[in-house]
């Protein structure tokens, strides 16, 4: 059984460990960038008890720094609503202690709502602005005027043009993100997962993007099971079968050519890549196996 640890000694190596808070107006992009940056399913390893008066939102370890996105209370649920005096007091509430922030504006223009957030936010914490939705924006030249306004409005650590939706630059992000963190050991467990936690982690990602994708038209008769999981080196070779109970719904699941199910699958890989920190090689095959969820001998095999 493999275990991934955080790194020896982190401090001597100058590691770093603070509290984030991502702010910005309604829409701009910041559920989908702290989901971007620490893997949708992150938090079903931070098993520890919450440190801090803030909300865990993730927490995203890297060799480098452990970074731990908080937020208030409220906030993400207010966030809809127009800009107005319980925002004001919940971006307030959300940035107070952290070690360092991040604006979230995208283009093409600062609003007055991008401006009324940079005013809340005090002058002794650091700032980055991550100009986000960088995408939308065929020539990046037009990206210039915006960053020049925000250079205008106050002293930002950096502003990094980055797509949350299609992952550009977050790396560039992440990295200035953690200079400006303390120096010290990691708070929380960098993901503590087992063999056991990957392979069971390795079939809900399956299970849930067969069920993003097909919704009902799959009945709940379907069950992924991992035949084989086995790491080498940071590669992980993992052949999964998706167990159904008609040959009909074989048929939906693979879709024409098997265009559908092999979508499934780089999806599923995709997240497992980015949860389990390498390479994947992951084979999914179809069965029908009628009967399966009264075969008591399986279902226990499945771990149900
Ligand atoms: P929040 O209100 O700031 O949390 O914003 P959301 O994360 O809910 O995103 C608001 C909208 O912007 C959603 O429709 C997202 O799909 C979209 N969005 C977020 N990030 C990007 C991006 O990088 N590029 C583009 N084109 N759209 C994005």
């Amino acid at each position: 059984m493999s275990k991934r640890r955080a790194p020896e000694s982190p401090a001597a190596d100058g590691f770093r460990c603070g509290e984030v808070a991502v702010v910005g107006r309604p829409n701009v992009g910041k559920s989908t960038l702290i989901n971007a940056l620490v893997g949708a399913r992150i938090s079903i390893t931070s098993k520890r008890p919450q440190t801090t008066r803030h909300r865990l939102r993730g927490i995203l370890t890297t060799a480098a720094a452990q970074l731990i996105f908080v937020d208030t209370p409220g906030f993400q649920t207010e966030h809809k609503s127009a800009l107005n005096a319980r925002m004001n007091r919940a971006v307030r509430e959300s940035v107070a202690g952290v070690d360092a922030i991040v604006l979230v504006v995208e283009p093409p223009a600062l609003t007055r709502g991008d401006r009324d957030v940079a005013a809340l936010l005090p002058v002794g914490t650091p700032v980055i602005t991550a100009l986000n939705k960088a995408d939308s924006v065929a020539d990046k030249s037009n990206l210039l005027p915006l960053i020049a306004e925000l250079a205008a409005l106050r002293d930002f650590a950096a502003i990094v043009p980055v797509s949350a939706e299609k992952r550009w630059l977050l790396d560039d992000l992440t990295t200035e993100i953690a200079k400006l963190l303390p120096l010290g050991p990691p708070l929380y467990p960098a993901d503590d997962l087992t063999d056991r936690d990957e392979r069971f982690l390795a079939a809900e990602f399956i299970r849930e993007k067969i069920f993003r994708r097909l919704g009902k038209e799959v009945p709940y008769s379907t069950a992924v099971a991992i035949d084989h999981f086995a790491q080498e080196g940071k590669l992980r070779r993992i052949q999964a079968r998706v167990l159904v109970d008609k040959a009909s719904q074989r048929a939906i699941l693979l879709g024409e050519r098997g265009e559908r199910m092999k979508e499934i699958a780089s999806a599923a890989r995709r997240d497992m890549e980015r949860l389990f920190g390498g390479k994947v090689f992951l084979e999914v095959r179809v069965r029908v196996e009628s009967g399966w969820a009264g075969d008591e001998r399986e279902l226990d095999r499945l771990g149900y």
